[in-house]
């Protein structure tokens, strides 16, 4: 590495919280699937920034709604209309079926605001005694970093020394319907799951289960929130990941790539009463719905659909699913995925998957380690043929070395 990369890297230490720990690649340009570091070499992006850059770095026509709209109007705040809003609307809700939208910047906003929009409906709609809300969640989740959502993780590293936390969440185990059915009681008003637990390390729930969670929610007035932040907007290979398992939520909370990477934006959808409780001045945030974040979206989405991103994660994932599996190596314990969200589980006695991580950077490749022993593969969903195969080459001759 050169002096200045070391100096950036430095640097960053010296003054920054070390909550991250990054692999040692200081990126200055991206350009589609590809990253290049301030010294000129190319990365293909395999992490595609958990999946927030599904439309490729810099995509030219988010870019450009961006710099139009930056030129125009970036931030009124709610206390009036913007020319943007109501066009962002409209169009997410056409796109993914909702009735109700309510926009909000990160993802772990668009948790929180389901949260607080789903114990309102308990105690207005359906009855629930004031304070008494519960919330159903799974072991493993993921669904951001804020107060409220640590406070219901079940990782030590993500909860450690930040408590007291809020009460109210019950915790059961991923992808067993039958404790659900225990855990529901007249006072349960969400179930919040991810459609494939992605920090947990790709993790998809055996078949059928999401149909009886969608029964035993309906059954007992409870709504059924998914979390999509990751799963959305193609990656699975569908728009929407709860496509596959031919069921639909009440509550679908999108974030990550509905900006492509350039903006944040978020966003809570209903297809029921859920969001209307929320009243004037009962919730808000000062850049949501911002006409920036608007157009941006707007633009994300649209390039999704226009360039038939959807369809080429379904195409290239299952290409990518079958050539990992193809290769042949000791050091492999499990491949999974569904469309272009993807994992590799090493043996335990193979080491790290960081190290893993760091012999791929040196081939051009640029993906990211979970939980140890997970390598997460998410590349940009406009990834071609070729480029799977030129990555899979890389994969091959990495897989088959042991850091152990
Ligand atoms: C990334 C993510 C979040 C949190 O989004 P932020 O924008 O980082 O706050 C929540 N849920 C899931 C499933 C995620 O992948």
């Amino acid at each position: 590495m050169s002096a200045s990369v070391i100096d950036f890297i430095a640097t960053e230490a010296r003054f920054g919280a070390r909550n991250y720990e990054p692999i040692g690649v200081v990126l200055s340009r991206g350009e589609g699937v590809w990253v290049w570091d301030t010294e000129g070499n190319r990365y293909l992006d395999c992490l595609s920034a958990y999946s927030a850059v599904s439309q490729g770095h810099c995509h030219p026509k988010i870019l450009a709604a961006m710099v139009e709209q930056a030129h125009r109007l970036t931030l009124t705040s709610r206390a009036f209309h913007n020319d943007q809003l109501a066009l962002f609307y409209e169009e997410i809700a056409a796109l993914t079926g909702s009735h109700k939208v309510l926009p909000m910047n990160s993802g772990a906003e668009a948790v929180e605001s389901a949260i607080k929009s789903v114990r309102k409906w308990g105690y207005e709609v359906k009855g629930v005694p004031d304070g008494q809300a519960e919330i159903i969640v799974c072991a493993n989740n993921f669904h951001g970093r804020t107060l409220g959502v640590v406070g219901f993780s079940t990782d030590p590293e993500t909860r450690g020394h930040f408590g007291p936390f809020a009460p109210g969440f019950k915790v059961i185990p991923f992808g067993d319907a039958a404790a659900l059915a225990e855990a529901i009681n007249p006072n349960t008003v969400a179930f919040l799951i991810e459609p494939i637990q992605g920090e947990a390390g790709v993790v998809i729930p055996p078949a059928g289960y999401f149909t009886e969670v969608r029964e035993l929610c309906t059954a007992n007035n409870v709504m059924l929130v998914l979390d999509e932040i990751q799963t959305g907007l193609g990656r699975t290979g569908k728009l929407l990941a709860e496509e596959h398992e031919g069921i639909e939520a009440d509550v679908t909370l999108l974030g990550k790539a509905l900006s492509g990477g350039f903006y944040p934006v978020s966003a809570v959808l209903s297809n029921n009463d859920v969001l209307g409780t929320l009243r004037p001045g009962q919730h808000g945030s000062t850049f949501g719905g911002n006409p920036l974040a608007c157009a941006v979206a707007r633009a994300a989405m649209r390039v999704l659909v226009e360039e038939g991103m959807i369809e080429n994660a379904a195409r290239q994932g299952a290409r990518f699913l079958e050539g990992l599996k193809d290769i042949r190596a000791n050091t492999i314990r499990d491949v999974r995925g569904r469309g272009l969200m993807l994992a590799v589980e090493l043996h335990p006695e193979a080491g790290r998957a960081r190290r893993y991580c760091e012999a791929l950077q040196a081939k051009g490749i640029l993906a990211k380690d979970t939980h140890e022993h997970t390598i997460r593969i998410a590349p940009p969903l406009v990834i071609t043929g070729d480029q799977v195969d030129w990555a899979l080459e890389r994969f091959a001759a990495i897989l088959t070395q042991d850091f152990s």
